[in-house]
């Protein structure tokens, strides 16, 4: 056992396992399906959990689990370590630790043209690749009208083709009830070879980042080869059915056959056919809204290196919250190679201080959000 695990399960206690997993979290409905269990799966050569198309991770093969509990310790909803790690990244209510709050954008066009916001997290991981700093990224990869999923890029070309988050569904190739906006984007971690060489970047939700962080607390491999973690904002994801939908499209009188994108910022914003935007308030959906993110308190990403959302900036402009020496250190650099620019004026302490408003509201109502859920199961 190394060290670092040493310290967190001292010898006589006995590590939890899966088992207890889907006790104290799966069949609570606290399971994000961030993918980090089975990421870390220290029996993951001989399979013996997988994630699940429709729910939480699952035995593929019970007799092999190790029982060793890594699992356990890297779950997210587990909350171990988080005493550790908010000492590490300097935790401070309620956005966490940061240096700096800008709003920027892509200085390239082509980057701009596919991107969310302003493409400034595909900019800085180009800035990173163009100088050798990383080997690639895991992001996530469209593979249809409708589908993403998750993928280490490694070229120029691949990390254009995974910028934006858009929820292009204007095919309507797979109907909107298989349709999921989170994707597990840190099981492609397991693919990626444990050199002491590689250097990656990984983008990811916070479920995603705390649990890489969990597991770089630790000392697990490959936790040592994600140099630099992008984090998106998230007030939470969605999987789409049926009778949800249909009341939704009632209540705001529009047909979801019209939507051509979506894109997630101070709410749902659905661009329909006719070019008009349709603004939907998060508690409107609440239907939507994937049961494990009612008990997630992190809105900002608050273990990333920088954190990145729409939320603040205006329309092509992305909010970027700079946390780590190291981020603010990869921006200055990028910024001053001419890979970003920041365009408007923000430099007046009033527009920052908007921002933060925001980031600060979203954050705490996020917080309080997962309180009521906790209170409700009685789990707290
Ligand atoms: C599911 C989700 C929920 C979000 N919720 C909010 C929110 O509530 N408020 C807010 O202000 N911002 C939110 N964001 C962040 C926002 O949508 C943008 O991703 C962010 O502003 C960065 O924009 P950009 O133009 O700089 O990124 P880009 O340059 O377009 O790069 C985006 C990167 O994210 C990767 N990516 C896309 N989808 C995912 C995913 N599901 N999981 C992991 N990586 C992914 C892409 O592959 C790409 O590398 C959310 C993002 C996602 C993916
Ligand atoms: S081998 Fe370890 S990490 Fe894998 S399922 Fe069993 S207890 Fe969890
Ligand atoms: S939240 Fe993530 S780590 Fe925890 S059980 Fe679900 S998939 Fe596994
Ligand atoms: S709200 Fe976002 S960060 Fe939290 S569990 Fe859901 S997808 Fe993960």
């Amino acid at each position: 056992m190394n060290e670092n695990l040493e310290r967190i399960l001292p010898g006589e206690i006995k590590p939890k396992s899966f088992e207890d997993l889907i006790r104290d979290v799966h069949e609570k409905g606290l399971c994000g399906q961030c993918g980090g269990c089975v990421s870390f799966c220290s029996a993951s050569e001989i399979k013996a959990i997988q994630m699940s198309e429709d729910g939480p991770p699952r035995y593929l093969n019970k007799d092999n689990c190790l029982h060793c509990g890594i699992c356990y310790l890297v779950c997210p909803q587990t909350h171990i370590l988080n005493d550790e790690l908010n000492e590490r990244y300097k935790y401070k209510p309620p956005i966490g630790n940061w240096k700096k709050i800008i709003s920027s954008q892509a200085a390239m066009e082509e980057i701009r043209v596919r991107a969310t916001d302003g493409g400034v997290v595909t900019a800085l991981l180009l800035y990173l690749l163009d100088h050798n700093l990383i080997n690639g990224a895991i992001v996530s990869k469209r593979v249809g009208p409708f589908n993403r999923i998750p993928y280490f890029a490694t070229t120029r070309e691949e990390f254009l083709e995974a910028a934006g988050s858009h929820f292009d569904i204007s095919n309507h190739v797979v109907k909107l009830e298989d349709y999921n906006t989170f994707i597990p984007t840190i099981t492609k971690l397991k693919t990626i070879p444990h050199s002491d060489m590689m250097r990656i970047a990984v983008v990811g939700t916070p479920c995603q980042i705390h649990s890489i962080r969990k597991m770089q607390e630790l000392s697990i491999l490959p936790a040592h080869v994600v140099k630099y973690a992008f984090g998106l904002f998230c007030n939470a994801n969605f999987s789409f059915h049926t009778s949800g939908r249909e009341r939704m499209e009632e209540k705001y009188e529009f047909s979801f056959d019209d939507v051509e994108n979506m894109n997630i910022k101070e709410d749902i914003m659905l661009e329909l056919k006719d070019n008009q935007t349709l603004h939907v308030d998060f508690n409107a959906i609440n239907d939507f809204i994937r049961p494990a993110c009612f008990a997630c308190s992190d809105f900002s990403n608050i273990y990333a290196d920088f954190s990145f959302g729409g939320l603040g900036s205006k329309d092509g402009y992305t909010t970027v919250l700079i946390r780590t020496e190291m981020g603010d250190e990869v921006y200055n650099n990028a910024l001053r190679e001419g890979y970003l620019q920041e365009k408007y004026d923000l430099n007046t302490s009033i527009k920052k201080s908007e921002m933060l408003a925001k980031i600060i509201g979203f954050s705490t109502r996020k917080m309080e959000r997962a309180r009521a859920t906790l209170e409700e199961k009685n789990l707290i």
